[in-house]
């Protein structure tokens, strides 16, 4: 595969193996600046594995992960709900402020003013001195949301957003979705495509390997494998 100036992320020939099972297998592709890549596929599929390789979380068994200059960029991850130990005892907005850790604004000040919008924007500001053992599904996923952005990141990898969020939620994301792909690179794993699959510029479906469709037309009815 040929290497574009412009790629922010290159996967060549990656592979995984978990304790000798194959999980992954010849995935190459590349995620240009800017690219909003929907990414479903069944249970078991690799999807989650991908991103934590791709999040350099994970060291593949074989291939590479490059990052275009060479470094990683600033990446904000919203993980599983289901991955977070919410019996942490942590406030919600001292998590949003993790978000921050290494980013800061510059200021205290600001860092503080930084994560106030961020917990408004996911309308958490009225929680934000809750523990998060004491929150909902829904309101885990906003605060862990909000860490994601606070930075405001290039680079946004979102493992199912959309888990536990309801109908009223799941339209702002999609607001917050709308905004962000104006400005930044974003991975994004759902099983639910209807409104994503609009906004996407490519989707992938990983089964193990990854088949790449050009276009939502594509989508059910067999997709071109085209590898670039
Ligand atoms: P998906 O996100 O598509 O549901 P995953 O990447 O989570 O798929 O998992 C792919 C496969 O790898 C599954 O069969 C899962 O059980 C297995 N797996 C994931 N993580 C590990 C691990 N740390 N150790 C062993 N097997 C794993």
């Amino acid at each position: 595969m040929k290497s574009h100036d412009n790629n922010l992320i290159t996967l060549r020939d990656v592979g995984m193996t978990y304790d000798g099972r194959e999980v992954l297998r010849h995935v190459s592709a590349a995620v240009r600046h800017g690219d909003f890549v929907a990414i479903t596929g069944p249970n078991g599929g690799g999807k989650t594995t991908l991103l934590r390789i791709v999040l350099g979380l994970l060291r593949p068994t074989s291939g590479s992960v490059d990052y275009c200059g060479g470094c990683t960029p600033a990446i904000g991850y919203l993980p599983q709900k289901n991955s977070v130990d919410s019996h942490f005892p942590i406030t919600v907005s001292e998590v949003v402020a993790t978000g921050l850790l290494g980013r800061s604004t510059g200021s205290k000040c600001s860092d503080a003013a930084r994560v106030e919008e961020y917990l408004e924007l996911v309308d958490m500001a009225a929680y934000a001195s809750r523990p998060i053992g004491r929150l909902s599904g829904g309101q885990l996923q906003r605060t862990l949301l909000a860490r994601a952005l606070v930075s405001r990141p290039s680079l946004i990898v979102m493992d199912e957003p959309l888990s536990y969020l309801d109908k009223h939620f799941e339209a702002r994301l999609y607001d917050i979705l709308e905004g962000l792909r104006n400005r930044a690179t974003i991975l994004l794993v759902s099983h639910e495509m209807n409104t994503i699959d609009q906004m996407a510029t490519h989707h992938w479906i990983v089964d193990k390997t990854l088949h790449q469709c050009t276009s939502t037309r594509h989508w059910v009815d067999g997709c071109d494998h085209k590898h670039d």
